[in-house]
């Protein structure tokens, strides 16, 4: 018994144990290694790490986490999460923990173009995030792979930095109508409908893509909108609340509809950053950790302080 699992070991989870272990609680964090960017050769707008690496990010996390003797780590997948009394009972590849508190820090899951070559690419060359890579576009040739209603928007929204933008959707309908595509061609936004077949260039030094009918459309960078699913399944097994979208819904403590079981990061609505989803496993983790004060919890945990509620406060 732990007092707190975390599932997920990216900005958010490692955060959330962190704190979890300052407060000296015993907390196991699980974590099946698929971080949504660990294709990125260099992340933007952290305080202080600007840029930085996404890979030694986690690398300097982990390695300062290990230092608290109070949380432990195990590489793996939960494939399941039960209530069982007071308590949580999750499954890590066919092994039962439970845990007193619980928190989701299980990101989201994108879908990518069916591009030949596209992880060669991605995260050097092709972004999915204007507010995350946009600024790397200032004054440069940017063509859009979408085709889903937001393509128009997601477009225009480039061109805040980029020089000239081209919509490729993939050989489907472009999916606005003709203001639409008036709109777009007013900003010299061009809407290609063919099939994106591959990159040309080295990873890092994209210079077009080749499509299938229309030859090669010269570009520095591509960006991608296609979908993305958060990965909500524990907690719809635990009976927590989700969005429409399928996000994962939490309070201003990161507690969800469920007592006990708190979330954060890109599982939870908001913006999808380092910086958010590690504020976010701060909040969930302290939260967690404050709401098993005066309690015993689990027995290796060091005896707790007296319960703050005792005292009456004063006026
Ligand atoms: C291409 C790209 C570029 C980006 N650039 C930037 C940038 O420049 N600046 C910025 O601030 N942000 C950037 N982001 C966004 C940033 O990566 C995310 O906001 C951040 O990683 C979210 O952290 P998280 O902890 O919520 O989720 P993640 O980092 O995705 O971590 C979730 C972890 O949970 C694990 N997990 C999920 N389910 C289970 C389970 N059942 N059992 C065990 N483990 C599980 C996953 O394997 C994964 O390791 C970028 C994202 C992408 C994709």
């Amino acid at each position: 018994m732990y007092d707190a699992i975390v599932v997920g070991g990216g900005p958010a989870g490692i955060t959330a144990t962190t704190w979890l272990a300052r407060y000296r609680r015993s907390v196991l964090l699980v974590d099946a290694g698929q971080q949504r960017n660990r294709w990125v050769d260099s992340s933007h707008g952290y305080f202080s790490r600007d840029p930085a690496s996404p890979g030694e990010l986690l690398a300097a996390a982990s390695e300062q986490l290990a230092a608290y003797p109070y949380a432990s780590r195990r590489a793996g997948s939960v494939s399941s999460a039960r209530v069982s009394g007071d308590a949580f009972v999750v499954t890590v590849d066919g092994v039962e923990e439970s845990a007193l508190r619980l928190i989701l820090a299980t990101g989201v899951e994108d879908a990518f173009p069916q591009v030949e070559g596209f992880f060669d690419h991605y995260g050097a060359g092709v972004f999915h995030c204007p507010s995350c890579d946009g600024y790397e576009a200032e004054g440069r040739n940017v063509v859009v792979l979408g085709w889903n209603e937001y393509v128009a928007s997601f477009a225009l929204n480039l061109l805040d930095w980029a020089a000239s933008v081209t919509i490729v959707t993939d050989g489907r309908s472009f999916p606005g109508d003709g203001s639409d595509l008036a709109t777009l061609a007013s900003f010299g936004v061009r809407v290609i409908e063919d099939v994106c077949e591959s990159f040309v260039g080295p990873r890092g030094g994209l210079r077009a893509v080749r499509l299938r009918t229309h030859g090669e459309v010269p570009c520095e960078l591509a960006f991608f909108t296609v979908a993305h699913r958060p990965r909500g399944g524990l907690a719809e097994l635990l009976g927590v609340t989700l969005s429409d979208e399928g996000c994962v819904l939490v309070d201003e403590n990161g507690e969800t509809n469920v007592p006990g079981v708190y979330a954060a990061g890109d599982v939870t609505p908001g913006m999808q950053l380092i910086q958010v989803a590690a504020a976010e496993g701060a909040v969930a983790g302290i939260s967690a950790a404050q709401s098993l004060r005066g309690t015993r919890g689990a027995p290796s945990s060091p005896e707790p302080g007296p319960d703050p509620d005792l005292v009456a406060p004063s006026e």
